[in-house]
């Protein structure tokens, strides 16, 4: 038991800091992205909050996205603004020179995801990579959207990857779950200035130097492990890591049918009378075709959003029309989902604001999910009438 909380021994001890099924299904997903650890968390959201509080602390510096998850967004721009770190958002499409700009002697990470959620722009990983390291700090890329079956942001520079299993990962909605996987290519003692808590010894576990004991391929996740998730106790059921892998297990067949779901109804969305604009990274139109080109060749994910004739009341018709797909706010699961910002999760916005955040009101966000896209179109074309 000593050696075992000296970290001296591997071991399992207690669930909140190690289990075997969370460690099973961690190593899995480490696996999958090509990285050296792995672990499980509660959600999404603990996932991106551990991965950020790990390096950050009261005083440090985050460069982000400006197109990223609004819960991320809320995240760092007001609660951790409240724990003292502060952001600085950028435009994913940002000049080199705003990009350059956005570093300060503070800053610790640099953010963003890998397709966004929901505005489905695609990030520019190797050129964020390099930026960041040019200023001695790691990338944090959320890859929840393509999943690691079709894009391994590792292999463009990134340095942690986070995700939000809940999503395709899980793929059924049968549980809420995160994952962080460090790709054990970050030095953290060439920073060591920057990076106190992975470099210098924690009198929170007898004097342990992470970076020094576990190397650069450990020293991340054992420290993310043994120190916040045995203070903020956010670990992940190990009954939901377990309905996680049963999605795990189907994830690459699952993928490539999201994606030709996502492309079928994207083009026939492109096409029809009473629709305005279709995103959709997929589409030769869309602006980000090239780059989900070069970093997701075989696709990107099965969400699509359009922007509808008729604005909020005409999103609200079509909706109440549809008979497949069902108005949700999850996303990315196995069954067709939808949604109209304007009329739910942004609802308290005027349609100035609505239209300032670029969320248009005749706006509809759709998760194409696994049925027949033949079943999806005709859905689509009766509801849009
Ligand atoms: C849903 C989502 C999250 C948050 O995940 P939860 O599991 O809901 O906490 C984070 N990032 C992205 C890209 C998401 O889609």
């Amino acid at each position: 038991m000593g050696k075992l909380f000296d970290l001296e021994a591997e071991g399992y001890f207690y669930t909140r800091l190690q289990n075997p099924t969370n460690d099973y299904v961690a190593a899995k997903i480490a696996e999958m992205e090509g990285g050296t650890a792995a672990m499980l968390t509660s959600s999404g959201q603990a996932a991106n909050f551990m991965a950020l509080f790990n390096i950050c602390e009261c005083g440090s510096h985050i460069v982000a996205s400006a197109s990223i998850y609004g819960g991320t967004f809320n995240l760092i721009s007001v609660t951790m603004a409240k724990m003292g770190v502060e952001v600085t958002f950028l435009s994913p499409d940002c000049s080199d020179d705003e990009l350059d700009a956005a570093f300060k002697e503070n800053t610790r990470a640099v953010f963003g995801e890998s397709i966004a959620n929901p505005a489905l722009t695609v990030f520019d990983i190797e050129r964020f990579a390099k930026a960041a390291h040019a200023h001695g700090v790691p990338l944090i890329v959320d890859n929840t959207f393509p999943t690691p079956v079709n894009c391994n942001p590792i292999k463009w520079g990134a340095d942690i990857v986070t995700h939000s299993t809940t999503k395709y990962m899980d793929g059924h909605v049968a549980a809420v779950g995160g994952a962080i996987v460090d790709s054990g290519n970050f030095d953290w003692m060439a920073h060591a200035d920057k990076f106190p808590g992975l470099c210098t010894p924690d009198e929170s576990y007898h004097g342990i130097i992470y970076a020094e004991k576990f190397g650069q391929a450990g020293a991340f996740i054992t420290k993310c492990t043994s120190q916040l998730m045995r203070d903020f106790g956010c670990i992940q059921s190990p009954q939901n890591a377990f309905l996680l892998n049963l999605g795990l297990e189907s994830l690459h067949v699952r993928m490539p049918k999201h994606v030709e779901n996502g492309l079928a109804v994207a083009e026939f969305l492109e096409q029809h009378p009473k629709v305005k604009k279709v995103n959709y990274p997929g589409l030769k139109s869309d602006p980000y075709y090239e780059r989900l080109k070069k970093y997701m060749p075989n696709g990107g994910c099965g969400v699509v959003s359009f922007e509808i004739e008729g604005g909020r009341k005409g999103a609200e018709e079509f909706m109440k029309k549809l008979k497949l797909a069902a108005i949700e706010t999850h996303v990315a699961d196995a069954r067709t989902c939808c949604l109209n910002p304007a009329t739910s999760t942004h609802r308290q916005m005027t349609e100035e604001q609505l239209l300032e955040a670029g969320i248009p009101a005749g706006l509809v966000r759709i998760s194409c999910g696994l049925e027949d896209k033949r079943d999806l179109i005709a859905d689509l074309e009766q509801a849009l009438g």
